[in-house]
């Protein structure tokens, strides 16, 4: 009968099991046909939290590690929900491998390998290591990626997060309403000659926060795209509305009176020019910048501190 001989076989293989892994490192375990433990290593034992040498059957050991709270990690409301779903992925393929953990906080990653007439055959590997090491090295890496789009000095986005948010402006063809703001210090080159270079950095954080408080809308991405240049997108909002952004700007670093002894009016000011439109394509983007420059000429040559509306 096959099921004897397959006990036969299994009761011959302890020896040599035993022999081979009981010292391991890695987790070994072997189930029979029914799904009854016969053979376990000693580090099985420590990760399942089970008495050393008990061989229950795998459905036991399950609901005995979730309903201890100890050993394997068995998040579940409904346990006999999980193993009725768990069982069919358990035979579904020859080999499978996935990660399980435990309560205490290690990560193994089991392979399961359904072998013919004997059972099921667990290895577990323990990742806690490994894990931690993704884990952080997947947060350095996101902060990496945002601290290449950030502006050290005023934590506004560059121009590389410029450039991504025109790829994401232009997404599968969202024809949006978009405004810039292109704003520029009057007179910066005789503020760092006159108060030095730390100064001016100084003056360009403060201005980066008064440009940053300048609006409420969450569709307003600031930016330094120059050493004392500024931009605003400003998304799904009209000429009009970012005209009043613009110059509340104005009006709140005027407030601010940061002195500046090289200009006439004797503190820093700004000029900003303003352009708006319906963005399609990349292009579209490029003309709706050219524009908001354009306006903020105008501003320079028109006697600055102000506010010009690209026509
Ligand atoms: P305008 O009113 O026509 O804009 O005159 P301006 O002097 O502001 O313009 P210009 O382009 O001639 O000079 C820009 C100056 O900005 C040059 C440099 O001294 C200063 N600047 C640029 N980047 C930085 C920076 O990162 N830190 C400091 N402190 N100054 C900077
Ligand atoms: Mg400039
Ligand atoms: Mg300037």
């Amino acid at each position: 009968m096959k099921s004897d001989n397959a006990s036969t076989s299994i009761a011959a293989l302890l020896p040599t099991l035993k022999q081979l892994f009981e010292g391991s490192g890695t987790m070994v375990c072997l189930y029979n046909e029914a799904d009854t433990l016969v053979y376990a290593n000693t580090i099985f034992y420590e990760l399942t939290a089970l008495p050393p040498g008990s061989l229950p059957h795998w459905r036991d050991l399950i609901r005995e590690n979730h309903r201890s709270n100890k050993g394997l990690l068995i998040e579940t409301d409904d346990i006999e929900d999980w193993l009725a779903r768990a069982e069919q992925r358990r035979r579904s393929v020859p080999h499978r491998q996935f990660e399980i953990d435990t309560v205490d906080g290690r990560w193994i990653l089991m392979s399961e390998t359904v072998i013919p007439n004997v059972g099921i055959l667990g290895v577990g590997v323990d990742i806690t290591r490994a894990k931690h090491t993704t884990t952080i090295l997947q947060h350095e890496y996101q902060q990496a990626l945002v601290e290449a789009e950030t502006d050290a000095l005023t934590r506004m986005g560059n121009r590389r997060a410029l450039d991504r948010l025109r790829r994401l402006l232009t997404l599968n063809g969202q024809n949006r309403v978009i405004s810039a703001l292109m704003i520029d210090i009057d007179w910066f080159k005789p503020y760092n000659d006159s108060l030095g270079h730390l100064q001016g950095d100084e003056c360009l954080r403060t201005i980066a926060d008064v440009i940053r408080s300048g609006f409420r809308s969450e569709e307003a991405y600031p930016l330094r795209i120059g050493g004392e240049e500024f931009l605003i997108l400003m998304v799904d909002a009209d000429l009009q509305s970012a005209t009043q952004v613009a110059r509340r700007i104005l009006r709140n670093i005027r407030a601010r009176a940061i002195p500046h002894p090289a200009s006439e009016v004797g503190h820093v000011t700004l000029s900003i020019g303003v352009a708006s439109g319906t963005v399609t394509d990349d292009a579209s983007i490029s003309t709706l910048l050219d524009e908001a420059d354009k306006a903020l000429y105008q501003s320079k040559h028109t006697g600055r501190d102000q506010v010009t509306l690209a026509s």
